[in-house]
């Protein structure tokens, strides 16, 4: 069995999952590029692949059960447990709708990517990750989730009136989700943290994001690697904690 760390990181086809298989690679970490499309999917894997890096495309869509299930199976399979799960696809659908606008599809299909299908995926990979000696999960949360800092008028992000209503509330219940679990395994050697990567230049984050991609999967990666004296239940940016 490989002694290198296992690593698995969803929606990894562009933006920051890219770049975290990239820099987790480039630490000797065998990395699982998950992605729903089998092209995008295989075309990333081998750009990094052309760069010498240890990564293998893995077909996942996250909202599909069937997906995550021969996800899990080819993990247990071929590598007996897991160690780093990067729980990163995500969505935003309600860019720029107020909370009195956003329709029950957008909460719905929100929800479906942000929420449910990482709380079931997490679920059903939890078993390989208690074969891991340090498990580490690493939900890509973000500030926007943050109740502290959007109540706060005085707060970078507070008062504002027309954004992103419930994909601020999908990452809060995600939150809740990290919270939950890290307590739940407290006494056991795996670690499970949210992750604010910053305001990020991807399709979603925009051109006018202020951080490049490379910083903005930094956050991923430290969390994924922590030392076994590491926090968790935690919600952080760059080393730094986010209120909740
Ligand atoms: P992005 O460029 O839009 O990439 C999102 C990734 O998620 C894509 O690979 C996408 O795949 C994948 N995805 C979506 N639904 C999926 C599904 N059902 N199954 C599998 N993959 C799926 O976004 P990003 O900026 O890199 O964001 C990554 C994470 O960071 C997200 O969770 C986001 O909420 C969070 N975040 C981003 C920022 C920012 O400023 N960018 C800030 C805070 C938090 P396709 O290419 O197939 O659509």
């Amino acid at each position: 069995m490989s002694t290198k760390k296992i690593a698995l990181v969803t929606g990894a086809n562009k933006g920051i999952g890219f770049e975290t298989v990239r820099q987790l690679a480039a630490k000797g970490v065998t990395v699982l590029l998950g992605a729903r499309d089998e092209k995008r999917g295989t075309e990333a894997a081998e750009q990094l692949k052309k760069e010498g890096l240890d990564v293998q495309f893995l077909q996942l869509d996250v909202n599909n059960e069937a997906s995550q299930d021969s996800a899990a199976k080819f993990i247990a399979e071929k590598f007996g447990r897991l160690d780093i799960l990067v729980n990163n696809a995500g969505v935003a659908l309600d860019s720029q709708v107020s909370a009195s606008q956003g329709t029950l599809e957008q909460w719905r299909s929100t929800f479906e990517t942000n929420v449910f299908s990482l709380v079931s995926l997490t679920q059903k990979l939890l078993p390989l990750v208690r074969k891991s000696g340090a498990g580490r999960i690493v939900n890509l949360s973000s500030i926007l989730g943050s109740l502290t800092l959007n109540s706060d008028p005085n707060s970078p992000i507070g008062g504002w009136a027309s954004v992103t209503t419930a994909y601020d509330a999908s990452k809060a219940a995600l939150n809740m989700f990290t919270i939950h679990l890290a307590n739940e395994l407290k006494s056991s050697s795996i670690k499970v943290n949210a992750a604010h990567p910053g305001w990020v230049k991807t399709e979603m984050g925009g051109q006018e994001a202020p951080l490049e991609i490379e910083d903005g999967a930094k956050t991923s990666v430290e969390l994924a690697l922590l030392a076994n004296d590491g926090p968790t239940g935690g919600h952080f940016h760059m080393g730094q904690p986010i209120p909740w």
